[in-house]
């Protein structure tokens, strides 16, 4: 974080009773830093423009002081309208922000709905016909309902746009603009994005009026608390590396809890999964392709670890608040790099530390650079396993003979239909290429092997000339072999 507020209070800022009462049964005593700066003005009904990431406590921020301003002005719920509408990106950051609603509002009797693509539009219908304090809505399912006439935006006292900038890139400006031209002129406007982009410049000069700009998180510091390590290794042996890695059978920094896996493609994920399953390593994959209940079942194991292993691609995870992740793997690396600082954003939320590892192909070495380059990015290089060449070609010990390290509950079945969401997703460009044997070739990243694999708790070597910089050793894995 830019900033720590230690020797600020929740109860500093103005919030009502009800409000930090909230707060108190969440067990959040100190405002983050994003939160300290933007309450203030909210509740004194000011616009505001947040630069902020997810992780930083922006939903608090805005959410918090809205809360006490809906209170204050006693306005009736209207019908088939909303007071408060937010706007999220995607499925499962509008379901979060609902949820935060609910908590923080809990003592404010006011009525949440959120309504997302990819469920009953019928439904939404039915429970939006009375109207409701506050809406968390994807802006495509929004503008259906209005088009149906089953919702209007009369009621609209306070707006608030979150991860606008991701909103942008799922194409949804279109929506924005209809949804900027329906919404009352007298309203408060709170705008959140994470980058900013002229795109972003513009739609804040059409929603907000002398917004005050509150920004934290300059995408380096989330870095900066994040241990994060490299292997270069082939697309194709990338598989065999992650299940050693899952199966214990190779000791990385860090005792794996819950590990966050991120693929380029929708049918990466799933082909990561299904091998995983093949292994006996129960694993989930959420992507665009998934149905809601899906992606819900798949966080909801994730978050209780009854399914420690979630696959995800960057659209689908951005934004999922997903407390207790151990490490990030990025299987593929992003093409763009601040995809990458989101992506280990996921790990080290709200203080922790966390721990992200990169797999890079020869192919991805451009995007290494990038990422390097544009986030400034430390990697500690990582050697492949000891016997991963054997273990690749098929003449090591046999995948079932080593336990998952990972708790293994069952796996979970998948299936079901693919739907259309408010999310899109790239698919994989690259033709598939066959397992090629790399008997007798040089190792690619120039190292005699010399990796001490699982053996009596020994850490992992690592190559790169002790780079280490930023990469404190502070974790203990048990039998991680963690120095
Ligand atoms: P957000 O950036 O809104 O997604 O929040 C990131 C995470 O931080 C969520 O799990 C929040 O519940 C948590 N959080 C928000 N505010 C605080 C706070 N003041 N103290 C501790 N955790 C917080």
């Amino acid at each position: 974080m830019t900033q720590t507020s230690d020797n600020l209070r929740f109860e500093d800022l103005g919030l009502s009773q009800p409000v930090l009462q909230a707060l108190d049964l969440k067990g959040y005593s100190t405002p983050t830093p994003i939160q300290a700066q933007a309450i203030p003005p909210v509740l004194k009904g000011r616009d505001l423009l947040g630069i902020a990431q997810t992780g930083t406590g922006k939903t608090a921020a805005f959410m918090l002081p809205s809360i006490d301003r809906l209170r204050d002005a006693e306005n009736q719920t209207p019908f088939k309208s909303c007071r408060m509408l937010v706007l999220a990106p995607t499925r499962e950051l509008a379901g979060q922000i609902a949820q935060s609603a609910k908590d923080y509002g809990a003592m404010a009797g006011l009525k949440v709905q959120s309504i997302v693509g990819g469920t009953s539009v019928n439904k939404d219908r039915n429970k939006l016909h009375r109207g409701t304090d506050i809406l968390v809505a994807t802006p495509g399912r929004l503008l259906d309902l209005i088009d149906q006439k089953a919702f209007g935006l009369s009621g609209v006292e306070i707006l608030v746009l979150d991860e606008a900038d991701q909103m942008l890139d799922l194409g949804f400006i279109h929506a924005l603009r209809k949804i900027s031209q329906l919404v009352p002129k007298e309203r408060q406007t709170l705008f959140f994005s994470a980058t900013m982009p002229k795109a972003i410049k513009d739609l804040v000069g059409q929603y907000c009026r002398e917004p005050v700009q509150v920004s934290v998180t300059p995408e380096s510091t989330t870095a900066e608390r994040i241990e994060q390590y490299l292997f270069m290794v082939q697309q194709d042996e990338k598989q065999t590396l992650i299940e050693m890695i899952l199966k214990g059978r190779h000791p990385i920094p860090g005792k794996l809890e819950r590990v966050l896996v991120f693929t380029r493609t929708k049918h990466g994920a799933d082909r990561v999964v299904k091998k995983l399953a093949q292994i006996g390593v129960p694993a989930n994959a959420i992507h665009g392709n998934k149905s809601q209940p899906q992606r819900e079942r798949a966080l909801s194991e994730f978050k209780s670890a009854k399914t420690p292993v979630l696959v995800a691609t960057d659209v689908a995870a951005r934004g999922i608040d997903i407390p207790g992740v151990s490490h990030v793997i990025n299987f593929e690396l992003p093409n763009v790099p601040e995809q990458y600082v989101h992506r280990i954003g996921r790990t080290a939320r709200a203080g922790a530390d966390g721990i992200a590892i990169a797999f890079c192909a020869e192919d991805e070495r451009a995007y290494l650079k990038d990422i390097r380059k544009t986030t400034d990015a430390e990697f500690e290089r990582l050697d492949l396993p000891e016997n991963f060449r054997a273990v690749v070609e098929g003449v090591g010990p046999t995948k079932r003979e080593q336990k998952p390290r990972l708790a293994r509950p069952k796996i979970t079945p998948r299936g079901g239909q693919a739907q259309r969401g408010d999310e899109s997703d790239r698919t994989d460009p690259r033709p598939k290429k066959k397992h090629p044997s790399r008997a007798g070739k040089p190792r690619r990243d120039g190292q005699g092997g010399g990796q001490s694999a699982g053996q009596g708790g020994q850490p992992a070597q690592r190559s790169g000339g002790g780079g280490g910089g930023r990469n404190r050793r502070r974790r203990s894995g048990g039998g991680a072999g963690r120095s």
